[in-house]
């Protein structure tokens, strides 16, 4: 008895504030890593260790059971872990000179405490402003199980008839939008910034935004929300610049703050924010206690400067790390690189490091001291069925002929996970871009290239750090042209037709060994080609025959975005007389295809030659169904289909690729002029 009572005083007493990501990881490593110890859990919610992430397709009912969100029950955690599960307990503060945290339970019971060690994961809460009207019961936001279902209650009241308005274009912002509408209801994103998805630059955040908007989301974008008035409907959203929406009921999400209130007394240092301040092994200014997850300041990782990432990755790595020192280890946390995904309807995008905003914060310039390459490429080899396509941009610092990778950005139909991970590992080692050239990555023709789109990213890269070839940024190209670039189109004449831009000569790019000639050699060129391909084989020809040019990089699918601005007219719920009448509208498309082609996988100008190759074949007044991988293929079939006078029967986005239904020509013609011969 008496060896037992002295073991026990010895065991050591851990107490963990929060009990999901971070928290719940840090009680399971202090577990595994010391059988002896006491470990309670206090955790202000009935639930703990539940997936936050997954919160938005339960309200969008991809997720069908809330219980399939519970990674754990407490009763579980206890059971395996032997942790003293406390849920619906609050810590509203700690004595650190005591070492005693103060509890109260919703049973509005309250008593202290003690702990050897303590760990705070408390996470952070949905930003709620003071702006007039917020307090309605119609404005709710996302953090917990409980306000997914209340969410999901309020969804599944106005599915398919109601309106919906998200505040803020974040992630949890652009995944509510996608599952809102996934529901049939109409939905309005309204963001004060000028796009959405802050981690990405306006050229990539556009990809993002036309998506949205074609799957029927309008996107309010520079107009921050000044008052909420609730009516006999729901709720009217005023907007500073004057406009007004309808919504039955408004999810806000427009950023978290640190759940810290409950520190303010405790003496542990916090930052301006509210972060909780602690140094590499994760302890904050107080001895004996630790603090991990979004309610923490950290480090960005390659700049070594203080930052805060509120996302589950680094909760999860930060408790681990956490729960090693605490029981008497030494391990460091290096910092985040900021590596984040979001799924948008058909694409996905994904970011690392910083974008060409945070570099000119730094004051970092174009050009000069940083540069940015911008590809197109596919996901695997053209050749194997169902080829997508991806939006790359690398951004890499310039010192002499070293360029240090920096950022990326991707987004895309599909690969995009595989390339963002390699290109976030390489900055987290502080690469360079010639060591994304070295990579040896897998490749089998369905999930890849046998020039991986990394590796073709670090030879742009190289390329340009050798003096080879130049990149312009099309969002540039204007400012050039008025500083006297001229603009040389390499497209074919089939291109040019489909999807014109201003140029000042054309030549396409087979035609240009011999008409070299014909350009002026006292003007600098930008190269025009579909992605940039064809406009570096170009650049290479000119460059060589004593031209300065330079290629205009992704090329007219770059370009075309430029011109691209998000609607704010948000797609009828699905199920009332609009949305019905746009479904009816797409009936066109059931007619039956005389033949399908698959365009997968083909390079410019390969579809539109290939489609225009077809229709010549079928009959007048015949359907051709065709697929692409190529997304700008959705405008430039429309386009040549009209420009040709065939008729788009319907035109829509199916798995990352692109499918229309064209007529051909000629139909009516000859049933009319039958009539008459026959009359
Ligand atoms: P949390 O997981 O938030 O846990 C903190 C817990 O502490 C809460 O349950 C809270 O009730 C409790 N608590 C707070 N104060 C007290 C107190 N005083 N006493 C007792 N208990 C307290 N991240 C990604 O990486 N990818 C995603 O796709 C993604 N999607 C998300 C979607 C949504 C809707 C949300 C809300 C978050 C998402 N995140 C995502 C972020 C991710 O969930 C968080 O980064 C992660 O959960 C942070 O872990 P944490 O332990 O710091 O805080």
């Amino acid at each position: 008895m008496e060896t037992r009572m002295s073991q026990e005083e010895k065991a050591k007493r851990y107490v963990i504030v929060g009990g999901v990501a971070g928290g719940a990881t840090a009680a399971a490593r202090l577990r595994r890593l010391d059988q002896e110890a006491q470990i309670v859990l206090f955790e202000r919610g009935e639930h703990i260790s539940f997936a936050n992430c997954g919160l938005p397709y339960y309200v969008g009912d991809e997720i069908k059971e809330s219980e399939r969100l519970l990674l754990m029950t407490p009763e579980l955690f206890c059971e395996r872990f032997a942790v003293d599960v406390r849920t619906k307990s609050a810590v509203t503060h700690i004595d650190t000179a005591k070492c005693i945290v103060h509890v109260e339970t919703a049973g509005q019971e309250s008593y202290d405490e003690p702990y050897d060690a303590l760990l705070l994961s408390p996470g952070a809460k949905p930003l709620r402003p003071p702006i007039p009207g917020i307090d309605s019961p119609r404005i709710l936001a996302l953090r917990s199980v409980p306000d997914a279902e209340a969410l999901r209650r309020l969804t599944d009241l106005h599915a398919e008839t109601g309106r919906a308005v998200v505040v803020g274009g974040g992630f949890i912002g652009v995944e509510m939008a996608e599952n809102l509408r996934g529901r049939g209801l109409a939905v309005t994103l309204v963001e004060a910034a000028p796009h959405v998805l802050a981690p990405f630059d306006t050229d990539m955040a556009k990809i993002a935004e036309k998506e949205m908007n074609e799957n029927g989301i309008g996107l309010v974008l520079g107009d921050g929300v000044k008052a909420f008035k609730e009516t006999a409907q729901g709720v009217l959203v005023r907007l500073a610049s004057g406009r007004e929406v309808a919504a039955d009921f408004v999810v806000l999400a427009i950023g978290v703050s640190p759940d810290t209130g409950f520190l303010q007394a405790s003496g542990i240092a916090l930052g301006e924010r509210g972060h909780i301040l602690v140094n590499e092994r994760m302890e904050t200014s107080v001895p004996d206690v630790y603090a991990v997850g979004d309610a923490v300041m950290t480090i960005e990782r390659s700049a070594k400067k203080a930052g805060a990432l509120p996302l589950a990755g680094s909760a999860n790595r930060q408790g681990r790390i956490a729960a090693d020192n605490m029981a008497g280890g030494r391990r460091v946390y290096d910092g985040f690189v900021g590596t984040s995904i979001l799924k948008v309807f058909g694409l996905t995008a994904a970011a690392v490091g910083k974008n060409e905003r945070t570099l000119e914060r730094e004051g970092l310039r174009y050009g000069e001291d940083y540069r940015v390459v911008k590809l197109h490429p596919l996901a695997h080899v053209g050749y194997y069925p169902g080829a997508q396509t991806m939006t790359l941009k690398l951004l890499y610092r310039v010192r002499g002929s070293v360029g240090k990778v920096l950022g990326a950005q991707i987004v895309g139909a599909g690969g995009v996970k595989a390339r963002i991970d390699v290109l976030s590992t390489a900055i987290a080692m502080g690469a360079d871009v010639d060591f994304l050239t070295s990579l040896e990555l897998s490749y089998a023709p369905p999930f890849g290239a046998a020039k991986d789109p990394v590796n073709m990213a670090g030879y742009m890269a190289e390329n340009e750090l050798a003096g080879l070839v130049r990149f312009l940024s099309a969002e540039r190209l204007k400012a050039a042209r008025e500083a006297g670039v001229r603009v040389l189109d390499v497209r074919t004449a089939i291109e040019l037709q489909s999807a014109p831009a201003a140029s000042d000569v054309q030549i396409p790019l087979d035609e240009l060994r011999g008409r070299v000639g014909e350009l002026d050699h006292a003007v600098r060129w930008a190269v025009l080609c579909k992605v940039g391909q064809r406009a570096y084989n170009a650049v290479r020809i000119l460059m060589q025959a004593g031209y300065e040019a330079e290629v205009i990089a992704g090329g007219y699918t770059s370009l075309s975005m430029e011109s691209f601005t998000a609607s704010p007219e948000a797609a009828a719920p699905r199920g009332s007389e609009e949305g019905q009448a746009d479904l009816c509208g797409k009936g066109a498309g059931q007619a039956e295809a005389a033949e399908e082609l698959d365009l997968t996988g083909l390079s410019c100008p390969g579809p539109l030659m290939k489609l225009q190759k077809a229709m010549e074949r079928i009959a007048p007044g015949d359907v051709l169904l065709a697929r692409a991988s190529d997304p700008g293929f959705y405008a430039d079939s429309a386009a040549w289909a009209q420009s040709a006078g065939h008729k788009m029967l319907s035109r829509r986005k199916e798995n990352g690729l692109v499918v229309v239904k064209i007529e051909k020509a000629g139909a009516e013609e000859f049933g009319t002029d039958d009539a008459s011969e026959d009359g």
